[in-house]
């Protein structure tokens, strides 16, 4: 399967990990649309959150970000799951976007 976001969770393409963890990875995004904008990804494939199954994940992502704004000193952000193409999602694999910053 063609999915840029697997390819680098498998490390096919290298990239800069602001997180790593057994079920997660998180980089930033490549075009961003605020001074702090970085996208926490599953390993597994999972296409949207129309596919998404198990609650866990869904808060592991959550408390991921988190812990990512509060290394980044962010007062205040967004999270925010883009879902389907009418919803604004590009990218058919699973990620939860952090925004914020000044
Ligand atoms: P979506 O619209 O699917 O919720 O968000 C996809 C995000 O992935 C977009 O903000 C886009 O800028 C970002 N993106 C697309 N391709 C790449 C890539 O190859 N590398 C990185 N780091 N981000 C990407
Ligand atoms: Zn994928």
């Amino acid at each position: 399967m063609d999915c840029i976001f697997c390819k680098i969770a498998n490390k096919e393409i290298p990239k800069e990990l602001v997180l790593e963890n057994e079920e997660l990875i998180a980089f930033d995004d490549i075009h961003p649309k605020t001074p702090v904008h970085i996208l926490v990804v599953t390993k597994a494939h999972v296409a949207s959150v129309k596919e998404l199954e198990n609650p866990e994940l869904a808060g592991d992502m959550v408390m991921a970000a988190k812990k990512i704004a509060g290394e980044k000193n962010l007062d205040g952000y967004k999270l925010l799951f883009n879902v389907g193409r009418e919803g604004g999602q590009e990218i058919d694999h699973l990620h939860l976007h952090l925004m914020g910053g000044k």
